[in-house]
């Protein structure tokens, strides 16, 4: 038998794969996809665009993330630091070619299809990405959910945390919509624990999801905290997502090195602020915050005081006045746990009128106390089964940051739909253990032959003059444009590709008649000359 694959049209979609009968084909997995923790297949993306079909590449988005707006505009990519194409020169601009997608692309009228109904009931605590998307792969498996979140809106930390200036409240909105459509109920302004009983909740319902990620500030608890001028970062951010009066000073100094710190910063000069400083422990290419974040802040004109902790805050007459910090020579402990020292020899004093601390965040779980779900923590630390997904409480789940830590969006969307899976399973009455059908059958793309590259560099992102970006909320990336994001996406080296597997072939042709690109073709032996 012989299977022809065009490499250049092949999306390593899988189709000729589920259409053959006799299991001769099996497809790679390029790295790209290999990395993205919710599995969307960039090399398809990036091919039919190529092809000058947005739509259908968009389409192919939507198999994998219901939410593509929310990736699009916001993450942090981990499919471009394994993307072959960074061995050539720099990686294909995997992200923003789905941002592209997401702002000039049809968006399929009915992209997720509800399943038949199973009657079986879920509830989950929490509108973030990670309960979004276990809402979702739940209504596909027909069951009926009900999403409560203390907010007016679904979002969860894209609505009160990231910043407008990366994403767009319109963007935010039309993705979250697709609730309504597939028939999710929504109970907005509602806290478990204050509104509605976590007991009742548990008695009401088959399972349970807590999604509720971290929305609690850590303190530094050193004296001056409590006082004027003193503000925590997320309630900052949250309070100008929300269009809430809040003023800061000229000189504002954030405490932190994380996404919440970095963001609160730039919120603040936007805000006014005329000097504004980050100090953190770490060093600056060890900060927590996603890199980009870090070197657009800079741009911007913000100070780093890297290898700083604060050890006291400064008042005169009761007013702010500053931090003395000490220098700090390590952050981890041999162990990898959180353990800073310092050479308390060496110390820095700045000035602030305004502080904002950000130096860590955590789950809000007192309303686990109702019905003894505290249970489910050892210590501090939640206690999930990493398989499953599920608490020391059988029937009650747990998903997205409060189970990881802060992280990011796309890792959150996809704990919700390894947690929805195990729900799945547990409302059927079914074992939970069944080992996902994907990572079985996962066939990694082989070395990529790296002379396949089209040589021309990464299509660089315009984005607004940086006046504009320093005073306002204003959209910083501008997106590319059609001509330059279809030479961007032609870049892709399609690095997998369908594979003939075993050696006895029918002829019978469904793999040939369905591949969606005409990419493969069956060399019959007395046709072939
Ligand atoms: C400032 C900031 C910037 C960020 N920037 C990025 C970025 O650029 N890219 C990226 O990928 N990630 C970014 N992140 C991280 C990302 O937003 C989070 O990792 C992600 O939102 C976590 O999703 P989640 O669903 O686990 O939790 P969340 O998004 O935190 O959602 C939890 C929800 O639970 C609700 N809730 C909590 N307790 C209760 C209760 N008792 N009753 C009812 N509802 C409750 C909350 O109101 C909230 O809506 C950023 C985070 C922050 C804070
Ligand atoms: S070159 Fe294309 S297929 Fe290969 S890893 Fe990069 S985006 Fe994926
Ligand atoms: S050969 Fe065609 S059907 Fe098979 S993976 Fe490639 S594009 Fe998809």
């Amino acid at each position: 038998m012989s299977i022809a694959i065009d490499r250049d049209r092949c999306l390593a979609c899988g189709v000729c794969e589920e259409y053959c009968v006799l299991d001769n084909i099996r497809v790679q997995v390029p790295p790209c996809r290999a990395a993205c923790p919710i599995n969307i297949n960039p090399q398809a993306y990036c091919t039919l665009l190529a092809m000058d079909r947005p739509d259908d590449a968009l389409e192919m988005i939507y198999k994998d993330a219901p939410f593509p707006r929310l990736l699009g505009y916001v993450c942090h990519a981990p499919c471009e630091g394994e993307c072959s194409r960074r061995l050539v020169d720099e990686p294909v601009a995997i992200k923003e070619l789905k941002r592209f997608l997401v702002d000039h692309a049809a968006h399929p009228a009915d992209p997720v299809n509800v399943g038949w109904p199973t009657g079986r009931r879920v509830a989950i605590i929490g509108a973030g990405p990670a309960g979004m998307m276990a809402a979702v792969s739940l209504r596909q498996m027909g069951h009926e959910v009900t999403i409560y979140d203390s907010l007016h809106e679904a979002g969860g930390m894209a609505l009160v945390g990231i910043p407008r200036f990366h994403l767009p409240e319109a963007a935010r909105k039309a993705d979250t919509a697709l609730l309504d459509r597939i028939g999710v109920a929504q109970k907005y302004g509602t806290t478990v624990g204050t509104d509605i009983g976590f007991a009742d909740l548990r008695k009401r319902y088959d399972a349970v999801l807590l999604a509720v990620g971290t929305h609690v500030e850590e303190r530094l608890n050193i004296e001056g905290e409590q006082g004027a001028g003193v503000l925590d970062g997320l309630s900052f951010l949250r309070a100008v997502n929300l269009d809430k009066e809040i003023e800061v000073g000229r000189k504002v100094l954030v405490i932190g090195g994380g996404n919440v710190a970095v963001d609160s910063a730039r919120v603040a000069l936007r805000l006014g602020a005329r000097d504004v400083q980050i100090v953190c422990l770490e060093k600056r290419d060890e900060m927590p915050a996603f890199r980009s974040e870090v070197r657009e802040a800079v741009e911007e004109g913000i100070t780093l005081n890297c290898t700083w902790g604060p050890e006291s805050i400064l008042l005169e007459k009761g007013n702010l006045a500053g931090v003395e910090c000490t220098r700090c020579i390590s952050v981890w402990g041999s162990g990898g746990t959180f353990q800073p020292t310092f050479d308390i020899n060496q110390r820095l004093t700045l000035s602030a009128d305004t502080l904002i601390v950000a130096i860590g965040q955590s789950p809000d779980v007192a309303f686990l106390a109702d019905g003894n779900a505290r249970d489910i923590f050892k210590g501090n630390a939640l206690w999930v089964n990493t398989f499953t997904m599920e608490t020391r409480l059988k029937g009650l789940f747990a998903a997205g940051d409060m189970v990881s830590g802060p992280s990011s969006v796309v890792e959150a969307m996809a704990s919700g739909r390894k947690a929805a899976v195990s729900i799945d399973r547990y409302v059927r009455g079914q074992n939970m253990t069944l080992e996902p059908i994907r990572e079985a059958r996962q066939l990694l793309a082989g070395e990529v032959d790296l002379t396949r590259a089209r040589r021309y560099p990464r299509a660089v992102m315009h984005q607004i003059d940086m006046k504009t970006r320093k005073n306002s909320f204003a959209l910083i990336n501008t997106g590319y444009d059609k001509a330059t994001a279809q030479q961007e996406a032609d870049r892709c080296m399609r690095c997998a590709k369908a594979m003939e597997y075993y050696n006895e072939c029918w002829y019978c042709l469904p793999c040939e008649i369905e591949c969606p690109t005409e990419a493969l073709r069956l060399e019959i032996p007395f046709l072939v000359s």
